[in-house]
Parts: C-alpha cells; structure tokens; sequence
C-alpha cells in the first residue's frame, strides 16, 4: 500500500491492548517485533513518530491498583506507568540503534499556537537527529476540560502538528466494517473511503463500536481520520496483533485506508490564511511584495513598517505600500524587535539583536491572499 511506503513522516499509534499483556506488564516480544519494523521504515529514510498507550495499564500492576480507579489513582498510575512505558520502548528500540524521546502533551499544545510551534519545532528537532518520539497525553496533569481523551485522536493532532502524511492506527481490529463481523455474516472490511461520509459514522457507531479494548473505539478512530484527513494526512485502521504489521499492511494485509482531503502543506496554509486572527501588520515595499507573490520568504529589508503587538508566531498581515492585503503569515519576532529590524538587511539582524531568527515570515509560513496567487 502506497500510504505507507509513499510517507516521509509517518505517525503511529499503539493501543494499550498490543502494549501490556493480560498479567499488566509490557508486551516485550510484541514491541521487540514492532521496533524491527519500525526500523526498517527509518533505514528507508522514513522519520517515525509513535503515539503509545499503555500508561495507566502499566500503572495500575506497578501501585498494585485494581480495575476500577478514581481520577487521582488514574493520575498516578499515568505517572508511575509512563517510566514503565518508556523503558519498554527503549529496550525494543535500542537494539536497532535506534534512540526515542518522550514526549507528553496536553490539548493545549495542539491548540494554543505559541505551544503549538514550540512542540512543532521540538518534533522537528528531534525527527532531524533521527529520533523516535514516544508521545502520549500528560495524563498526570490534565483534567477532563484539558484532556484529548483518547490517543486515537491525539495521534491525529500529532500528524496534523508535524505535517505527517500517513496516521498508522494499529488496533486489535482489521478495519472498518460494514456490520459487526462476529454477528452478521455478510459484514465485509470497507478497503478504502475517500470521503468520511456519516454514511461510515453510522457503521462505526453501531456494529463496530466496542472495536479496540482501549479508551477509543471505532467511532473515535473515525473521528481522528476526519482531522487527520483535513490536515492532509492519510489514516490507516488495521491490526497490530499481527506480526510486523507494518509490513504485512504494505503487503496487502487487511485495513481500511481513509484518504486525506487535500495535502499537509495546502492544509497548513489554509489554517494560516483562515483559523488565525491576525495581531499585527507589516508593510513592505514593492521588491518584497513581489517576493512574497513568487512564494518567497518575507525579509526585514523588505519592510516599512510594522504595526501591532503580537508575539513570536502570531499570525500577521502583510501587506503592500497601497494598502493592498498580500499574504498572512506567522512572524518569527516579536513585534519591538521586528520593529527594530525593519528595513535591516538580514547580516544585521544579529548585531541588532543580539540573535537572529531567519526572515521576518517564511516561506512555509506564508499563506497568499487569493487575489494575490493569481497576480
Ligand atoms: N493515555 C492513556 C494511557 O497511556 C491511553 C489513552 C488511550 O488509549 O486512548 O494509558
């Protein structure tokens, strides 16, 4: 399957149910199979975020809790279980030269832009130096207004927070069905869906509900493909059970595949062009407005003028000496030191401020109004 093998950055998820057996303690032959496999997607070059479950579970056999916790005790065996998660990742991945990092999240540092760049370029740092994050909800400090709730849709948040290109939802089912397969005989795997119609939300809500032994079933999986599809990203549902099921999916296994909407990069764009309410104004001169039309970075030399307060990675309008809106993208300074860098050529950024981030928006960041694209 081309999602998979196609992908420059892949997110993972992996349910509590592949991670901790039925004694409570980590699947170490499991993980020890699923780190060759996520090995040779990184020899192929592929950089790999994995989003694991499993620290309640893990928790829960090490305070000696039982079934049923309160949400302290869930708390605490979060905390306690996280070690226990991460030194199982570590023990499978080491073999493989492979080293991981942990990375715990909250919906805020998907949500709250500042937060959100920050996790971003952390993600991106890591990922550059060939690291494996290891994410999972901050469940220890989170409450329930703060929560995602279930990793299914966290690892949405992720694809979408890294650009990622395919969302891999390893589960203890093989996909979407029509109907309950262990019921209804005629139930068949939907192998592909273009479009999440309430069509499949329909199928997910009854038959398949109770799909996945962990918090999200089939219906939050669905819920996650619906971001991660809009965020450009492809998700696909299939068993982890399986040996190296990452293999077997690129080799045909079963799993239903629900195609993105449009691609991250697009997608990234028409977040800043539209979810953003821009803090400031900058206005640049004839040379940078044509720059920024042919899709190039905005630099300080080019600027005039800086209006606003915002803060690194807020949203800004840029536009040209007419008045005319061009673009809007996220600014990389502060505005009293874009202020001071206005019209600096960018060999003087750093003595100026004694650091210097790169253009005032780059290009990446920058999303051209429409009328702009076509000018
Ligand atoms: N964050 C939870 C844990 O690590 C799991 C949530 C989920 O599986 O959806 O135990």
């Amino acid at each position: 399957m081309s999602e998979l093998s196609a992908a420059k950055r892949i997110v993972i998820k992996v349910g509590s149910a592949l991670l901790v057996g039925p004694d409570g303690a980590a699947h170490g032959e499991w993980l020890a199979d699923f780190a060759a496999d996520v090995a040779r997607l990184r020899v192929r070059g592929q950089q790999v975020l994995v989003v694991s479950s499993g620290a309640v579970a893990l928790g829960r056999r090490r305070l000696g809790l039982g079934k049923r916790l309160s949400l302290p005790e869930k708390q605490a065996a979060a905390a306690a279980g996280q070690s226990a998660l991460m030194r199982a990742w570590e023990v499978a991945l080491e073999p493989h030269g492979l080293a991981c990092a942990q990375i715990l999240l909250t919906r805020d540092d998907t949500e709250v832009r500042r937060r959100w760049l920050n996790a971003r370029a952390t993600l991106d740092t890591l990922l550059g130096l060939g690291v494996i994050p290891v994410i999972n909800e901050n469940d220890t400090v989170v409450t329930e207004e703060i929560r995602v709730g279930d990793n299914d849709r966290l690892s949405a948040r992720v694809a979408q927070l890294v650009g990622a290109e395919a969302l891999i939802l390893l589960s203890d089912v093989e996909g979407l069905y029509t109907a309950d397969p262990r019921n209804d005989q005629t139930a068949t795997l939907i192998p592909r869906i273009q479009h999440l119609t309430p069509a499949f939300d329909a199928m997910a809500g009854g038959a398949n509900a109770s799909a996945g032994v962990g918090t999200g079933g089939m219906a939050t999986k669905l819920a996650a493909a619906r971001i991660a599809a809009a965020a450009g990203c492809a998700t696909v549902i299939t068993l982890g059970t399986r040996p190296s099921p990452l293999l077997a999916v690129e080799q045909g296994a079963k799993a239903t595949v629900i195609e993105p909407s449009t691609t991250p990069a697009a997608a990234y764009k028409a977040w800043i062009a539209g979810s953003l309410s821009p803090a400031g104004v900058l206005t640049v001169d004839a040379g940078a407005a044509a720059a920024v039309r042919r899709g190039k970075s905005l630099l300080a030399a080019g600027v005039t003028d800086v209006d606003g307060h915002f803060d690194k990675g807020d949203a800004v309008v840029i536009r040209d000496e007419a008045g005319v809106e061009i673009a809007r993208g996220l600014i990389r300074y502060v505005d009293d030191h874009a202020r001071k860098i206005c019209g600096l050529k960018s060999a003087a950024i750093e003595p100026a401020l004694g650091y210097t981030s790169g253009p005032m928006v780059h290009a990446d960041d920058l999303a051209l109004a429409a009328h702009a694209q076509t000018a």
